[in-house]
């Protein structure tokens, strides 16, 4: 990115994944930008629209079973948005959003659907719906517990070589563990994917991982932002 350029962050399918509030996690990285004087914009792609591919950033949110589906058929109609979200951008992908860019995913039935194969997760019904607050610890350096709402009930499976977001102090996250040990893990994370369960939106409640992700597409080291009470709002999760 010039000094000068504004930054492109790309809200996808928020009319068929916007179910958690997830579009959210777009208005914090363009706020957190405009604060620190580096114009950003939000383009907001819906199912009608051919995906521009030279986002800095996507963002996939959560949905239901039927309406993730959707999604993943989209994406897959659209192969140059998964170049850019393999070669050149950083996406953020929640919940539903992180199942559909893994190999497969299985419903209720036992029926499997083919995912992106972006990540080298699978997904699969568990018993119940996990529904209610995690705290994690992020395995990015820096960034901190993580806090956030899950309400899921797929399970994920890291094959071996995927690392995990972070890992599980309360709530389910990704519903298994790192194998061989206790640790349950949360989310996925690669080069260009951060992977989560974690809605709220998870980029307020984790001011940190906003500004991992900005780091990332900017190559800018960021100045802290003091907010009013945004400590006292994250203590209130820990
Ligand atoms: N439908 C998926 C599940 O229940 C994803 C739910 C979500 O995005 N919160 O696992």
């Amino acid at each position: 990115m010039s000094p000068d350029s504004t930054v492109a962050i790309g809200l996808l399918l928020p009319d068929v994944l916007g179910t958690y509030s997830d579009t959210g996690n777009a208005t914090i990285l363009a706020q957190r930008l405009r604060w620190r004087g580096i114009p950003a914009e939000i383009l907001t792609i819906t199912a009608r629209d051919i995906p521009p591919t030279s986002c800095s950033v996507y963002l996939l949110g959560g949905g239901e079973d039927t309406a993730q589906l959707f999604a993943a058929d989209w994406l897959r109609r659209h192969p140059e948005l998964g170049l850019a979200m393999e070669t050149s951008a950083v996406t953020l992908a929640v919940c539903a959003g992180l199942q559909i860019l893994g190999q497969s995913m299985t419903d209720t039935r036992g029926k499997h659907y083919p995912g992106l194969e972006l990540l080298d997760i699978t997904t699969a019904p568990g018993r119940q719906r996990s529904v209610g607050e995690v705290i994690s610890t992020c395995a990015i350096p820096g960034v901190g517990s993580l806090t956030g709402f899950e309400n899921h009930r797929g399970i994920t499976t890291l094959n071996p070589g995927t690392a995990a977001l972070g890992r599980v102090i309360s709530g389910t996250g990704n519903g298994t563990s790192e194998p061989g040990t206790r640790h349950r893990t949360e989310g996925v994370l690669t080069e260009r994917i951060i992977g989560t369960y974690l809605h709220g939106p998870v980029l307020a409640r984790n001011p940190a991982l906003a500004d991992h992700i900005l780091h990332k597409i900017t190559g800018q080291t960021l100045a802290p932002l003091e907010l009013p009470d945004q400590a006292a709002l994250r203590a209130t999760y820990l």
